[in-house]
């Protein structure tokens, strides 16, 4: 497996060895055997955040956007109004969703890169009586800035209305604990943080929440009560699971553990992204946040303003040399992004940084910085 670039991106990611051997043996989905694991898997995402007394947890197929799709569907009620808090792409994605499954929602839009503030949340919760349900993105990955989900979640709280996080990008690193943030639902997938393979989300939500999700669900496929009803009661998924992606889930759980659990993996993230950054910056690129908002997921950095610059060649010539990045998001400037997750040490995060420089040697590039003015 060597020969493999490592990935550099928000997943799915560069994940370890015993991770995807644990992949290589079939399993029958009604059996004992992956009940269990299927089990297992639940327990441990509960008491990640310290939900043991109130939570519970429930897997879904498909990529982490049908997890989402499922928890707007399931939690709030035909009859629900949402407040969605958008800064990115994923954010836009839940009112999007909103459209198709048609529920009522009113958005705070903060552009590209400026974090929701608590301040704003709670003028709107003032002016909007009706809203019932919260959306918040953790960390938006088309960024990579970290909301400040505590401060909001003491407003809606406050408000007495209900919160979902997408934690899709930061569940497993950064600590989501619901003695902090008593959230209604939270959601997050097999290949990101926990640095699974992808195949399948989750969902940890309040009990509660989960038995007044009856009849909620406009798809049956995507009904979390069902999902949930149908695993307690028999130990299985209702339909087909990517048995593989779930064994090896297992795998990467454990490794999880291993590295000290979430504050292990923070510890290790944050410091790729600290080698990254002071690497990124001694050469001359700028990062796109402000320190204060930068996230241990993924950092957005401005394309430099050379005109001998160009993403497509930038890209090819990084992966020559063994590593992938990730293209940016933005619309106020041309930029790229690397991610920090995965199974990337310190030793990987100097690698790209040598593999960057030497690309942008190999481009002729001689200005890193971005054009003036879009800072
Ligand atoms: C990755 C991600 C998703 C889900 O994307 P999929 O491509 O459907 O797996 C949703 N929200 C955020 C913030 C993400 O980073």
């Amino acid at each position: 497996m060597g020969e493999e670039p490592y990935l550099l991106t928000p997943g799915p990611l560069t994940t370890a060895a015993s991770t995807k051997t644990a992949m290589l043996k079939d399993w029958g989905s009604w059996d004992d055997d992956f009940k269990a694991v299927s089990k297992e898997i639940r327990t441990r995402l509960v008491a990640m955040c310290g939900g043991e007394a109130e939570y519970d947890c429930v897997l879904m197929q498909g990529s982490g956007t049908f997890s989402v799709e499922a928890a707007l569907a399931s939690f709030i009620p035909k009859d629900g109004k949402a407040l969605i808090l958008m800064n990115g792409a994923y954010g836009q994605r839940s009112a999007k969703t909103l459209d198709y499954i048609g529920r009522a929602y009113v958005t705070l839009d903060k552009g590209d890169y400026l974090p929701p503030m608590p301040e704003e949340v709670d003028a709107l919760l003032t002016e909007h009586k009706d809203v019932t349900h919260v959306v918040v993105v953790h960390c938006e990955t088309s960024s990579g800035i970290l909301n400040p989900v505590k401060a909001i979640s003491d407003v809606v709280r406050r408000h007495g209305r209900k919160l979902i996080i997408d934690s899709m990008s930061a569940f497993g690193a950064v600590p989501l604990d619901v003695s902090e943030i008593p959230f209604e639902v939270m959601v997050s997938s097999a290949n990101k943080c926990i640095e699974g393979v992808p195949g399948f989300g989750f969902l940890i939500a309040r009990k509660d929440a989960l038995e007044a999700a009856k009849g909620n669900s406009h798809s049956l496929s995507l009904d979390v009560h069902d999902q949930w009803v149908y695993m307690n009661k028999t130990g299985q998924w209702r339909f087909t699971p990517p048995t593989h992606t779930v064994v090896a889930f297992l795998e990467a759980l454990h490794l999880h553990e291993a590295e000290g659990g979430v504050q292990g993996r923070l510890a290790r993230y944050t410091n790729n992204r600290n080698v990254l950054v002071s690497g990124m910056r001694s050469m001359g690129f700028e990062t796109l946040l402000e320190d204060a908002w930068l996230s241990p997921i993924i950092t957005t950095f401005f394309s430099p303003n050379d005109p001998n610059f160009e993403f497509g060649r930038f890209y090819k010539e990084i992966k020559s040399r063994g590593f992938i990045i990730y293209p940016g998001k933005l619309t106020v400037a041309d930029s790229f992004r690397v991610g920090c997750i995965g199974l990337l040490d310190q030793t990987v995060m100097e690698g790209v940084l040598r593999a960057i420089k030497e690309s942008c040697e190999a481009m002729g590039v001689k200005n890193f910085a971005p054009p003036d003015g879009v800072k």
